[in-house]
């Protein structure tokens, strides 16, 4: 079983690189924001406060998989409240055997898996064969964030999207349990001057160059 983690922060492209290689090298693919985002929107959608340790833990523990499809897991303020879910040790521990069983056995028995998220590398699977480390400078993530928003027909303002960002990569960061940081072997790539392809390119070649044989072709490097 080969594991590729991808972490950093928001709009970094973490995760159109981390779908791409998934396509690219037939592995089951794993957005685990998706699951903190799944979280902090139950929690708001019962009327609860997601930064409420018992609130949050209750709606970790009722996960529903089968709900990761939510069009409003993508809103803004389910980001937000994502951010405040995950700062809480419960919904952590509560989210990372699904994680790891993810990693260790497919959904669809893949060779392989690629997660990306903020602890992958240093905290779900410290393992992995490949870890990367996925940013970019804030105004160019924030940019990005914005003509996102824009595309969906949601006219925002791109300092208030700046600073939201700001104020979720300092909880991301900050937060005393699985902090957003770069594990001592992660491969770093900085995205502010490349584009997705360049990016990819990179990223490729770092997975060849540690697991190409076990890929069964020689590196391209
Ligand atoms: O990646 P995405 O922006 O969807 O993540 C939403 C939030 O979920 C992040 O801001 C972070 O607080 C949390 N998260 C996390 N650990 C992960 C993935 C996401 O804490 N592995």
């Amino acid at each position: 079983m080969t594991v590729i983690a991808i972490d950093g922060p928001a709009a970094s492209g973490k995760g159109t690189l981390a779908r791409r290689l998934a396509v690219h090298l037939g592995f089951a693919f794993l957005d685990t924001g998706l699951l903190y985002r799944a979280v902090g929107l139950a929690v708001l959608r019962t009327g609860g406060d997601p930064s409420d340790p018992v609130a949050a833990a209750r709606a970790a523990h009722g996960l529903d998989l089968g709900s990761l499809d939510d069009p409003a897991l993508r809103d803004e303020a389910t980001a937000a409240a994502a951010s405040q879910v995950a700062a809480i040790p419960d919904v952590r521990a509560a989210l990372l055997d699904l994680q790891r069983r993810f990693a260790k056995t497919p959904p669809r028995g893949e060779p392989g898996a690629v997660l990306d998220g903020r602890d992958i590398g240093t905290v779900v699977c410290p393992d992995a064969e490949v870890k990367l480390f996925i940013t970019a400078d804030l105004p160019t993530r924030a940019r990005r964030r914005w003509r996102e928003l824009a595309a969906k027909g949601e006219a925002a303002d791109l300092s208030a999207v700046q600073a939201e960002m700001a104020a979720r990569d300092r909880r991301d960061a900050e937060r005393g349990v699985a902090p957003l940081t770069r594990a001592a072997d992660a491969i770093l790539l900085d995205t502010t001057n490349s584009d997705i392809e360049a990016v990819f390119k990179a990223a490729l070649r770092a997975v060849e160059e540690k697991i190409g044989r076990s890929l069964g072709g020689p590196s391209t490097a």
